[in-house]
């Protein structure tokens, strides 16, 4: 039987990345998708394990080919979803998770229905903001430039299934958690 399939989006710097591996912990049947971009590296990233880095000549060519389940260009960068690979995982049986912004989780939708959209939501855009900073990644302009996205993000969330607001990182991981286990199908929630 093929698995489920997640979208999990979110402002960068709402948690994303650490509520799912604090979610995921022990869960080997699940399998988080690594995308393709054209941004560089940050400190600490690794290629083929946060991301495939990749040229904007090698990202058009997966554009042609036709490769892509979804793509986005934000932030002044690629991103992309590797099409083979999800659906080659999600046919041996395992769950997928695509960490995604909206514009490529609409596009996942419109191909797969039974996608759930999932939405993790910062407690504030001043607490964003702090996040961000604290990251020390981005320059001021990047900073602002990312709080303005998720601005356009957030207007987005009602759109989704689910909405966390990732208040308390063990809460929210929790009620991440409980959505992958499959508890929580249908209808929309905010947890
Ligand atoms: P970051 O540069 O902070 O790693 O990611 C920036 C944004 O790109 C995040 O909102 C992240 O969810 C999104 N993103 C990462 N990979 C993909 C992808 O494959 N497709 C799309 N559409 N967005 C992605």
């Amino acid at each position: 039987m093929s698995g489920n399939l997640y979208v999990v989006s979110g402002p960068s710097g709402a948690g994303k990345g650490t509520l799912l591996a604090q979610a995921l912990k022990g869960r080997d049947d699940v399998w988080l998708s690594v995308s393709a971009t054209t941004r560089s590296a940050r400190e600490g990233e690794q290629n083929g394990r946060e991301y495939y880095f990749l040229t904007p000549e090698e990202f058009q060519r997966l554009i042609a080919e036709d490769g892509l389940l979804e793509w986005a260009f934000v932030h002044g960068n690629y991103y992309g979803t590797l099409k083979d690979e999800v659906l080659k995982r999600r046919a041996e049986g395992s769950d997928i998770i695509l960490e995604i912004e909206p514009q490529g989780a609409f596009q996942v939708q419109a191909k797969h229905p039974e996608a759930l959209l999932i939405f993790i939501e910062p407690p504030s855009l001043g607490e964003l903001e702090e996040r961000l900073r604290k990251r020390g990644s981005e320059t001021d302009e990047q900073i602002a430039a990312r709080l303005r996205h998720a601005e356009l993000e957030m207007a987005l969330r009602d759109r989704y299934t689910v909405v966390i607001v990732n208040d308390d990182l063990e809460t929210a991981a929790q009620a991440l958690k409980t959505v992958f286990e499959g508890s929580m199908r249908g209808g929309s929630m905010r947890l």
